[in-house]
């Protein structure tokens, strides 16, 4: 959008403090590894719930060519950091475990990628079975193989490589620090007749619109004021 650093290096030069940038609402990255063994699944969505540490996302998860990305991916990256795993729940309103043990009861020589595939697109339900290293019928599978299938669809750990950076980021994360401004008026405390608003104070939303919201209330009062 043509957005640039003037802002930062104009608060830095009226000796204001700049919290440290970095891209949000942004899709993940995956190692090589990992992202050849998810190649397959690229263009896939679902609902997911996304967690890092206390923070959750329930929306869509979807998986790219390049990781994993899709509303939930972009809300939880705004709290993720380098090194953080995010644990993710596919279809975290349904009890896979107790649907694959019905299945089993019901349909016992159904294969566990066919009773998956009731709920998951079939490519992901053939990834996530064969990921576990599942083979045979429901039937001769023991309730613990199920446990373990359950549990890789509802509580993946993965530890995203990086993300993909200003390129498709949607916010910034940081900026100019609040407690230097007026919060009626956006004027700096310091600096009487300079004011800061939008994307580059340290106020950020989650997606939702939330962000131009803050751009365009925090530019009215700054305009009113002025
Ligand atoms: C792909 C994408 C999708 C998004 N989707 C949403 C969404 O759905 N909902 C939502 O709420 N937010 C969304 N956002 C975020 C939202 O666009 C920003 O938070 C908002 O536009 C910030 O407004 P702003 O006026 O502070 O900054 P900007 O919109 O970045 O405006 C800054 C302006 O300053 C100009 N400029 C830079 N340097 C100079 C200079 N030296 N002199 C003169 N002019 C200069 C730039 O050209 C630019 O026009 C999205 C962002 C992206 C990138």
């Amino acid at each position: 959008m043509d957005a640039t650093g003037f802002a930062y290096r104009l608060a830095e030069q009226f000796g204001l403090a700049v919290l440290e940038t970095r891209p949000g609402l942004v899709p993940l990255t995956l190692d090589p590894g990992l992202l050849e063994s998810i190649a397959p699944l690229a263009g896939i969505a679902a609902p997911a719930e996304i967690r890092h540490g206390r923070t959750a996302f329930r929306e869509a998860l979807l998986f790219t060519h390049r990781g994993l990305s899709g509303p939930a991916i972009l809300q939880i990256s705004s709290y993720w950091r380098e090194g953080d795993e995010i644990v993710v729940a596919i279809e975290p309103d349904i009890d896979i475990a107790a649907h694959l043990k019905t299945a089993k009861q019901l349909n016992g020589r159904q294969s566990p990628q066919t009773a998956l595939g009731d709920i998951l697109p079939k490519r992901l339900a053939q990834f996530l079975v064969e990921r576990e290293k599942i083979s045979g019928n429901l039937a001769d599978l023991p309730d613990k193989a199920l446990l373990r299938l359950a549990a890789g669809v509802q509580n993946w750990a993965v530890k995203p490589s990086g993300s993909e950076g200003y390129r498709t980021a949607e916010v910034t994360l940081g900026g100019i620090d609040t407690a230097g401004l007026d919060s009626r008026s956006m004027e700096t405390k310091a600096v009487p007749g300079l004011y800061f608003i939008g994307e580059c104070v340290d106020v950020t939303g989650w997606l939702g619109g939330y962000n131009f919201q803050w751009a365009w209330a925090s530019g009215f009062a700054a305009g009113e004021w002025a």
